[in-house]
Formats: structure tokens, sequence, C-alpha cells
């Protein structure tokens, strides 16, 4: 809970919890499921939508808990028809972001984990932005709602999640998975785990953890350079997780679970975008089941540098194939609205309100 004077969140429950608390009031063990179903599937906004339930059991939950805790300030929709980037209120008045991609046969949700980013990357919005807090399991879970009704009133549903948005997921790593746990649980949101990608900076010990828990999800290592010097120059948590000990961790990962891992890389002219990175590159990820994802940079507030140029894109792509390491160029979607990677910030939403029809 957030606020001692505030409900709890009914997203922020287990099954199991609400089992428990539906067994105290006397009510019998299916009600938890049932009530899941609904917010998770029937995607009811509150108790009064419950209408299989006894109503004064719909007052009960109604009075016991919240079923809104973000509320959506400002909705901001790209020129290019398929993004939406919502800024929402949390009930302390932290605020966060969420965006939507919609491509031919995918809807895409870029959810965040945390209100702000304590990791301090140079090149990313968040980052400048500093840490403000950690999102509750029910936070999270509520930006996928949110999107899920939208989708829902035309005839769409969410097919993946990537938790890519404010904030560093391992950071935050108990809520997170909980949430994931809940919105990939066939009671709850039922969505495939491998329709999930985690995106993290590198925190090693957690990706043993999440190496050792087993979990299905996706995960995705922002790395961005291939020695510790250049590294730790745009993201200082690299001081504390260097490259050796990060491989090692990434390597662990893929040999347990046989699992391909994505590597992000966001091109930055003349600061990581040379052939000599790409061969750095190319030898850390000899042999390994990977996947590059390179990602022109897009442009932030704090930061002086600039996208890389397509034929620096096509070098560094062409060296990486040439050592057998596959490698796409990420579309870009949602940048006039400031919703592309890495362009997350309360501050330039309000921005670019002002010139945005919302
Ligand atoms: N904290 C996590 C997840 C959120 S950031 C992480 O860092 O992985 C989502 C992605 O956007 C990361 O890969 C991040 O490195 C990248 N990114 C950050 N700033 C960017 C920018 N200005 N241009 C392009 N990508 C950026
Ligand atoms: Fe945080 Fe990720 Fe941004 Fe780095 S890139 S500051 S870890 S959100």
């Amino acid at each position: 809970m957030i606020h001692p004077e505030s409900k709890p969140l009914i997203y922020d429950l287990d099954l199991t919890d609400l089992e428990i608390i539906l067994l105290s009031w006397g009510e019998p063990g299916y009600r938890a499921r049932q009530i899941w179903q609904g917010i998770y599937q029937q995607l009811w906004t509150d108790s009064d939508d419950f209408s299989p339930l006894p109503l004064s059991l719909r007052k009960k939950l109604n009075d016991r808990f919240s079923f809104q805790s973000l509320i959506p300030r400002i909705t901001l929709a790209s020129k290019d028809g398929e993004t939406v980037k919502t800024l929402f209120t949390l009930s302390d008045q932290r605020e966060i972001e969420a965006v939507w991609m919609g491509y031919s046969r995918r809807n895409t949700l870029c959810i965040s984990s945390q209100s702000g980013c304590a990791m301090g990357c140079v090149f990313c919005a968040t980052g400048q932005m500093g840490f403000k807090r950690n999102l509750s399991s029910g936070e999270i879970i509520e930006q996928v709602l949110h999107y899920a009704r939208q989708l829902k009133a035309v005839g769409k549903s969410v097919t993946n999640i990537v938790v890519m948005g404010m904030g560093e997921p391992f950071h935050n790593y108990d809520a997170t998975l909980q949430a994931l746990d809940r919105l990939n649980n066939s009671n709850g949101f039922n969505l495939g785990a491998r329709r999930f990608t985690i995106s993290t900076v590198g925190i090693i010990p957690a990706i043993h953890r999440f190496t050792s828990e087993n979990r299905q999800y996706n995960l995705a290592i922002s790395l961005h350079a291939a020695d510790d010097e250049l590294r730790s120059s745009i993201i200082p948590i690299n001081k504390k997780y260097p490259l050796v000990e990060l491989f090692k961790a990434i390597r662990e990962y893929i040999d347990h679970g046989r699992r391909r891992i994505t590597i992000e890389w966001a091109m930055i002219q003349d600061v990581n975008d040379s052939v000599d990175q790409a061969r750095k590159l190319a030898r850390l990820l000899a042999g390994l089941l990977c996947h590059v994802n390179l990602i022109p940079l897009n442009p932030t507030r704090s930061y002086r540098g600039i996208a890389a140029p397509r034929q620096g894109l096509s070098a560094f792509q062409a060296e990486l194939e040439c050592h057998g390491i596959p490698c796409t160029v990420r579309l870009r979607k949602g940048i006039d609205i400031q919703a592309g990677c890495g362009q997350l910030s309360v501050e330039n939403t309000v921005a670019n309100q002002k010139i945005t029809v919302s």
C-alpha cells in the first residue's frame, strides 16, 4: 500500500491472497477466481460490473479495495497513428508513462516498473529525471489493464508486453515479477510467458536470480558498449557490474534454459557506432544464443549525442552478421511524442502536450 489512508489496490493481490481474504469474509473459495477472471479477462473496472456476485459482496469489495490507482493525465497520439503514450498520476502524485505500439498483427505495450530511474544512463530521459520510487505490482499491472480495455473497445487485445518503460525492472525485482506472473496466470490476464520481455541494464545478482527461478519471460540486456571504459562512461552501473561478470551471468542464463537473449544497442554517432565496437561486440557474443537490436539513438534533453547515420548502422550490422550474429535495426515509433526508447520522462510529456492535441 502506498498511502496509509488509501484502500489496498486489488491488483496488488495474488489469487491466494484474495482467496484468504474472501474465506475470512465467509465467502466460498471459488469467488476469488470469479473476481480475478472478472478483473483480468472481462476487464471489469469496478465492483458494480460484477453482476454475477451478490450485491452485499460487491459492496464489500468496493468498500475494502481500490480498483483504480492510476489516473491518466495526458494522452499523446503519434502522427504514425500506431503509437499512443499515456502519462499517469499515481496515488501519491508521482508520475509514470506507458506506451501502446500497434503493428499489423501485434499490440505491444511498453510499461514502467519505476517512477524515474536510479541508474543514470547519460543518454536516457528517464535516467536524467532521477529515481522517484518503485511501483507496486498492482501499479505495474494497471498500466496493462488501462490499454487492454481501450483495445477491447475496438475489438483488439494485448499481444506483447515489454518492461522497457520508465525504470530498471531488476531494481524492483519482486514487484515486477509478481506483476508478470499475475498477467501470465491462466486465471489472470492469461498472456503466454514468451509474450513478455524484461529489459535490464545488467543488474548481475538479479540476472542470477532470474536464471535460477526458471521463468520463461524473454530477457533483453541493454549493452550499448563492448568495453568497460566506454560502457562505464555512458552507463554508470557498469562500474559496479563490469562486462566480464555481466557476460558470466548472461552465459549462465542462456546455458541454463537454452534461451536466446536480446542485446539492445542504441547507436550513437562517434560514440559506439564504430566497426571496432562491432568487432568487440562480436567477440563478446561469440557462441552465445543471441540477437542484437540496433536502435538509432532517440534524442533526449540532456544528452548531446546524436543518432548514428544510416551508413554507420549498415556497417555495424554487416560486421556483426559477418561474424554470424543475427542483428536487426529496430523500427523507430512515436518519436514525435517522445515515446521512443529512453524518451519517457514526465517533463518531456508535459512540454510536448503544449504542441500536441491530446
Ligand atoms: N532500464 C531498462 C529498461 C528501460 S529502458 C534498461 O535499461 O534496459 C528501454 C531501452 O531503451 C533500453 O534498452 C535503453 O538502453 C534504451 N534507451 C535508453 N535511452 C535511449 C535513447 N536515448 N535512445 C535509444 N534507446 C535508448
Ligand atoms: Fe534506467 Fe534503463 Fe534509462 Fe538506464 S536506460 S537510466 S537503466 S531506464
